[in-house]
């Protein structure tokens, strides 16, 4: 069983300059108007770094919240550059941040690293969206569950506070790519996921949800597997249009 909000997450990665907090707007009109439906989901977007203080200024007071895309691992201030520090970001009234995306694993980041930014980013009272997936050769080797087991137990541990935690399955081989994995696979997947996640932290586990190619026309397949807390969604979050069609459809 689902928990009872779902999340849309809208992952800008490397996208949008100041202007495009319009973007935003059109999601925040959009979930005023949905009076039938709007008590069932949450917004949240993550605009890329540079963007973090306008946008959560100006979504201070309003329904969509803002999150950054990932933070460094350690330390408030330090040697880093080119870095920002979840002490930082914090201080910019950002509430959520992604960490553990696979565009950031492939560029290095090891699960060693996911753990202390989890453990920081939390000690920092952020809302943290943890990411996890097999990508190709996995899947095709079939370690699909092993893999996803594995990412979980090397970065969470009953101590962290659970509450404050979310975590979205994003198989690598379907981010970006128009490839979704087929229902059963889905199925069987978010429930290792949860039962896994049941293990580490017993009852009222953190919601899971799904990531990777969801856009308006796809995500009506993802209805009935009910067990899905939401979506992480990148490219199809850049447009206005295509994001709240994704949640008109998905309600439809
Ligand atoms: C992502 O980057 O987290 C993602 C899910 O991307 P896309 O929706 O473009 O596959």
């Amino acid at each position: 069983m689902a928990n009872s909000i779902r999340y849309f997450i809208g992952n800008w990665k490397m996208f949008g300059v100041p202007s495009s907090y319009k973007i935003i707007e059109k999601f925040e009109s959009h979930f005023r108007k949905d009076k039938k439906n709007n008590k069932k989901y949450k917004i949240i977007i993550a605009p890329p770094h540079t963007l973090l203080q306008d946008f959560s200024k100006k979504f201070k007071y309003k329904k969509i919240s803002i999150s950054a895309q990932n933070c460094h691992y350690k330390d408030n201030f330090g040697a880093h550059t080119g870095h920002v520090s979840p002490y930082m970001i914090k201080n910019l009234g950002v509430k959520y941040i992604i960490l553990g995306h696979s565009e950031n694993r492939a560029s290095g980041e090891t699960d060693t690293m996911i753990k202390q930014k989890v453990e920081l980013a939390l000690k920092n009272n952020f809302v943290v969206i943890f990411c996890i997936g097999e990508n190709k050769l996995e899947k095709r080797k079939k370690r699909t569950l092993n893999v996803l087991k594995k990412q979980l137990y090397n970065v969470l541990n009953k101590k962290l506070n659970k509450k404050n935690l979310i975590v979205a399955y994003e198989p690598v081989w379907s981010i970006g790519t128009g490839k979704l994995p087929a229902s059963a696979e889905l199925v069987n997947s978010i429930n290792h996921i949860k039962s896994n996640l049941t293990k580490i932290f017993r009852k009222r586990i953190p919601p899971v949800l799904y990531g990777g190619s969801v856009d308006s026309s796809s995500v009506h397949l993802f209805k009935n597997v009910r067990l899905i807390d939401g979506f992480l969604i990148g490219g199809a979050s850049k447009s206005a249009k295509n994001f709240i069609d994704i949640i008109k459809n998905f309600y439809k």
